[in-house]
């Protein structure tokens, strides 16, 4: 399991999420400076953690996080200064999301969209491929995170700043 693994994945993930983010701009109100998304309570697995560490040693160990109550990753402007190397939840913010949720042995379909976008077709009424499916990429994960790391546990994004 190396870095490049965890970044192939985001580039897959970026190209899928380009595509959707096309689809839905006219409902989209995701811009620079818009960090509606970017709570502080976000964690990743270790392998994305490491990706981080990787890329970003200087700020990691002299930088200061954003004040508690929005990620520690945030700039004074609401940028994000991990961008390029941002983790997978941060990839697919904004677009019309799809799940699958197991009640009393039911599998059930849920939806949900930023409220900021949600001024468009209702996301219940939207085809499947105009949705990201929660579940696959969440999955490849895991499985590079059990190869390297045993436990999946997921690191809070704070606790990266040293
Ligand atoms: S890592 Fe970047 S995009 Fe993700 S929540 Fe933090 S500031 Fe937002």
């Amino acid at each position: 399991m190396t870095d490049s693994d965890v970044r192939s994945l985001h580039e897959r993930v970026e190209r899928k999420a380009r595509r959707l983010h096309v689809l839905h701009q006219a409902r989209t109100q995701c811009r620079s400076g818009c960090s509606s998304c970017c709570v502080d309570e976000l964690t990743v697995f270790e392998v994305e953690a490491d990706e981080i560490r990787t890329s970003y040693a200087e700020l990691l160990a002299r930088g200061t996080p954003h004040a508690p109550g929005a990620c520690a990753f945030l700039d004074v402007a609401n940028a994000c200064r991990i961008y390029e190397h941002r983790p997978y939840v941060c990839r697919t913010q904004g677009l019309p999301l799809r799940w699958i949720d197991e009640r009393d042995d039911e599998a059930v379909e849920l939806r949900d969209i930023c409220p900021l976008n949600e001024n468009g077709p209702p996301v219940e009424m939207l085809a499947e491929e105009e949705c990201w499916t929660l579940g696959p990429f969440e999955e490849e994960l895991a499985t590079m995170q059990s190869v390297s790391h045993p436990e999946l546990t997921r690191i809070p994004l704070r606790t990266l700043f040293k």
